[in-house]
């Protein structure tokens, strides 16, 4: 993907994460890699329903701004995850209400009970409570980034991981999808795990 092609897949992704409620006022962060060790990124105090191309920044892996104006706060987050993986080319991080409940809660998201979260998110840590746009988050997810490609950070959101923008944000989807459907679960009468024999025959990301 040329790099102002993935400009427009990196707005595109954040009109559809606002749409869906999932980036209120200026929540939320996208970045994804280019070549050279460089890195573009959403910008600081922007909504992510309405950014134009030429406002995403790009910066190098120690977060020097190489292009543009005042990157996210939340930069550091992202080049914790492409220093520390060289399989990461993109992340996602935003505050879906479903997943967040759960990220504000005593119960881990439940993936084992729906198929689609088994197979394309895996187990899903949450990450222990940082002050967002601090290095405590990065510190805090650290030791969770080498075991998942989707996490809760605690009384905070979610961080997904792909190798490209469009992996990275469908894991965010079916992420809160699948918070969704736990939590109509819990109210239909509980969750049920899907049976061991046929978990045993899911393949995880
Ligand atoms: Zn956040």
């Amino acid at each position: 993907m040329t790099e102002a092609a993935l400009r427009e897949a990196i707005c595109e992704i954040g009109r559809r994460l606002w749409q869906m409620g999932m980036a209120p006022a200026n929540a939320g962060n996208i970045s994804a890699l280019l070549n050279g060790g460089r890195v573009l990124c959403t910008p600081t105090g922007v909504s992510k329903g309405s950014m134009r191309p030429a406002e995403l920044v790009v910066v190098d892996l120690a977060g020097t701004v190489l292009d543009g104006g005042a990157v996210s706060s939340e930069i550091g987050l992202h080049l914790t995850c492409y220093r520390q993986r060289a399989d990461v080319g993109a992340v996602v991080h935003v505050h879906p209400p479903a997943a967040t409940g759960f990220a504000c809660s005593p119960r881990p998201l439940p993936v084992e009970i729906l198929t689609e979260a088994v197979c394309l998110l895996g187990r899903v840590p949450t990450v222990p409570a940082a002050t967002p746009g601090t290095t405590d988050v990065s510190e805090a997810l650290q030791p969770y980034l080498p075991q998942a490609v989707a996490f809760l950070l605690a009384n905070h959101g979610a961080l997904t991981l792909g190798k490209d923008v469009w992996e990275a944000y469908f894991r965010m989807e079916v992420l809160e999808h699948s918070a969704q459907v736990a939590l109509a679960a819990l109210q239909a009468g509980g969750l049920v795990p899907i049976p061991t024999g046929m978990m045993g025959r899911l393949q995880g990301p």
